[in-house]
């Protein structure tokens, strides 16, 4: 128990240690070393930490400012509004009880009264602080601390989305966002390579160091923006600009300008000549809200600018003004983020998981987190070089990223919070599940390298049947639907099924009455695996599982002997001559293009096995293996279809009926290629459905570069 706290008092100093270094170099260098989510991340822990351990209360601790220390290069200036900042959501449970919050502190002042919102997009760049009296610009400060800021007039200046001189003359103080194009960003990495210069990382940083620029023609040439979002008044003596929703008499409405909710604000902004983001929506409910936030959440990189989530605001001033401010912001804003793409947590432990072809892969077991909307507990290590890479250890806090569909995978190590005890991570000897030695082979690792893999070679391991299952069930291969991983280790559990030819056995009375089956998917179930008995040849080849024979490989093979027996006998043929003859006269004699090797040798492997033979002699008597010749025509089609899309470039964008992945894998199949973003090298934009009916930034582009736009049906007849 004493040494627990002792380690807990050692994780809150380094902790606070670590926070302090990255918020000297994101506040005052503007340079930031993490992802603002990493941070958000370290600085969540700390903060729960130092709420359940009081006794290490410290004033200065990291989270009792806001920000940071000023350079003394730009003068510091105070605030005359406080700059607050608004709390964040992650979801929309979240968000309900941001508006349930201000719903029951309205009712405890007895104010009942419907309200609606605005959502904006919630701008990646840096807040400005723009001060105008008579409608003049006379300063610019950046938040700073939200109290005292730096006065960046001077360049400010030279931005031009800033109007120097207002259409109305008052004294208000103006918010906004300075941000880069990505465009902007390219350009000037690209130079900083010719010159062998470091690049920037992101708009956002290359965005801050601009504005901190002494000299104002640099940043001048950089083409900096503002979306300007929020107004203040300040020292109306004139009484020309009030917030209201009823002023007090009619000769008060004619003669002064009312800004009763915020989308008056952003339209007075308008007619001032400020840049104001379009996107902006009037939402009568949060439901509206998360219909632009799941929108924007897909299309947030077709625009010029960083988008990390949307702010929301109730629109009228007056419910707003009641509501009042919290210790730290105001209670009517809430920024609602898009899902975070990069967090820390602890890697618990790091375990081995046995493949299907028995290959020992280490995954590393997290502290579960939530990362891109999911939750994840667990990442992949690929091998032992890739530990080395990294540097892993057991109880390391590490970085972890995960983006859309793709698998999570460790960014990095945060080497500053490890345990000194720590030790290297060394790959164990034997099979975790099946306890036989684990064997050693070189594997072809990618382009650039070969790695050693450890493989565990008992035929009979448990592990390597329980992969099995999952890879013959799927859509590759028997395409059997509604058999996922779960029902299959629970059949495997129960002994329903030991051998993969047992799920063909599989009877209604099996699998009724089963966890999560009822009658009908009971049914639907065994109607799957009745159809799926008849397979096309390519994918009963790559059911087998042989090693280093994926899809591709099984398709070429189909196509080159049409039938199951035909290629079974030209293997066993080449495999007599084995050892007498040279491995290339066999790849020659077995006459396959573009088979390897490792195929090869796999191949013969595998049909020199019993007990695959055995295998094959059962399924062949269950299973009818369908259309060789029509895998044959189909195959002629694809040679045409890849001689026409040959390092053609696709870009993808829009609601299509499939996820992008199958689009994606279907150009590359053809030897076409997938680029993120429109240029002159684009051949096609397939674009799908608009989700919001307004034209993307891709599209956009493509029209005006004349890149051949298609959609989904075009896409289609291209590549059959
Ligand atoms: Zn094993």
């Amino acid at each position: 128990m004493k040494e627990l706290k002792k380690d807990t008092k050692k994780r809150i100093l380094d902790l606070r240690k670590l926070l302090e270094h990255h918020q000297y170099l994101y506040h005052v260098l503007d340079n930031s070393e993490i992802e603002d989510t990493v941070y958000d991340s370290l600085f969540h822990e700390l903060l729960k930490l130092e709420e359940e351990y009081p006794e290490y209360y410290d004033e200065n601790s990291p989270t009792k400012r806001v920000g940071g220390k000023i350079l003394d290069h730009f003068e510091k200036v105070k605030h005359e509004v406080r700059q607050w900042s608004f709390d964040n959501v992650f979801d929309l449970n979240e968000l309900r009880d941001w508006e349930e919050r201000n719903k029951n502190f309205l009712q405890k002042i007895n104010i009942i009264k419907n309200f609606s919102y605005v959502a904006e997009l919630k701008i990646d760049g840096l807040k400005v602080v723009l001060t105008y009296k008579g409608g003049e610009l006379v300063r610019a400060a950046t938040r700073g601390d939200g109290e005292i800021g730096e006065d960046i007039t001077e360049n400010i200046r030279t931005i031009k989305s800033i109007p120097l001189k207002l259409k109305d003359k008052v004294d208000i103080i103006v918010m906004g966002e300075a941000w880069m194009e990505k465009s902007e960003l390219e350009k000037i990495n690209k130079s900083q390579e010719k010159n062998n210069l470091p690049k920037y990382a992101n708009t956002r940083n290359l965005a801050a160091g601009t504005l901190r620029q002494l000299d104002t023609k640099i940043v001048a040439k950089r083409n900096l923006k503002v979306f300007a979002y929020d107004i203040e008044i300040i020292n109306n003596k004139n009484k020309n600009i009030i917030f209201s929703s009823s002023p007090a008499s009619e000769s008060q409405k004619n003669n002064i300008l009312i800004l009763a909710t915020q989308i008056d604000e952003l339209k007075f902004l308008k007619e001032n000549n400020f840049l104001v983001n379009p996107h902006f929506k009037l939402c009568k409910n949060l439901e509206e809200i998360e219909k632009m936030y799941e929108a924007w959440k897909e299309k947030r990189e077709d625009e010029e600018y960083g988008i990390d989530g949307l702010v929301i605001k109730i629109n009228e001033q007056d419910i707003s003004d009641a509501l009042g401010f919290t210790a730290k912001s105001p209670r009517a804003g809430i920024a609602y983020k898009f899902p975070a793409e990069e967090v820390s947590t602890k890697v618990e432990n790091i375990s081995i998981q046995i493949g299907r072809t028995g290959v020992a892969t280490p995954v590393a077991e997290l502290q579960p987190v939530l990362v891109y909307g999911s939750r994840v507990k667990r990442a992949t290590l690929h091998n032992s070089d890739e530990i080395e890479r990294l540097d892993l250890r057991v109880g390391d806090t590490v970085i972890i990223r995960k983006a859309g569909d793709v698998i999570p995978e460790i960014v990095s190590v945060v080497k500053e919070l490890r345990n000194k005890n720590s030790k290297r991570f060394v790959m164990p000897e034997f099979c975790p599940v099946c306890n036989s030695k684990l064997e050693k082979e070189i594997n072809k690792l990618n382009k650039s390298g070969f790695s050693t893999g450890l493989f565990c070679k008992n035929e009979s391991c448990e592990a390597k049947h329980r992969e099995y299952f999952t890879y013959f069930v799927a859509k590759k291969a028997f395409n059997i639907d509604g058999m996922g991983e779960k029902i299959i280790d629970e059949f495997y559990d129960l002994g329903l099924v030991k051998n993969v030819l047992d799920i063909f056995k599989l009877k209604m009375s099996d699998i009724e009455g089963l966890e999560g089956f009822g009658e009908k998917s009971a049914e639907n179930l065994i109607n799957a695996i009745e159809i799926s008995k008849n397979i096309s040849l390519h994918k009963f080849i790559y059911s087998l599982g042989i090693r280093q024979v994926g899809e591709t490989t099984a398709k070429d093979i189909a196509k080159k002997f049409g039938s199951f027996e035909n290629f079974k006998s030209a293997v066993e043929n080449i495999s007599k001559n084995r050892n007498k003859v040279e491995i290339e006269d066999l790849k020659e004699e077995f006459g396959v293009v573009g088979i390897g090797e490792k195929s090869l040798e796999s191949l013969m492997d595998y049909f020199e096995s019993d007990i695959n033979q055995k295998f094959l002699k059962e399924i062949l008597k269950i299973v009818k293996i369908t259309n060789p010749q029509n895998i044959d025509k189909g195959g002629d089609k694809l040679k045409k279809s890849a001689s026409l899309l040959t390092n053609k470039v696709f870009v993808i964008t829009g609601a299509l009926s499939k996820p992008r992945e199958d689009f994606i894998e279907i150009v590359e199949n053809m030897a076409g290629k997938v680029a993120s973003s429109v240029s002159k090298k684009t051949d096609y934009l397939l674009l799908g459905e608009s989700e919001d009916g307004k034209i993307s930034t891709k599209e956009r582009t493509a029209r005006e570069l004349g890149v051949k736009i298609i959609n989904e049906k075009e896409f289609d007849k291209l590549v059959k």
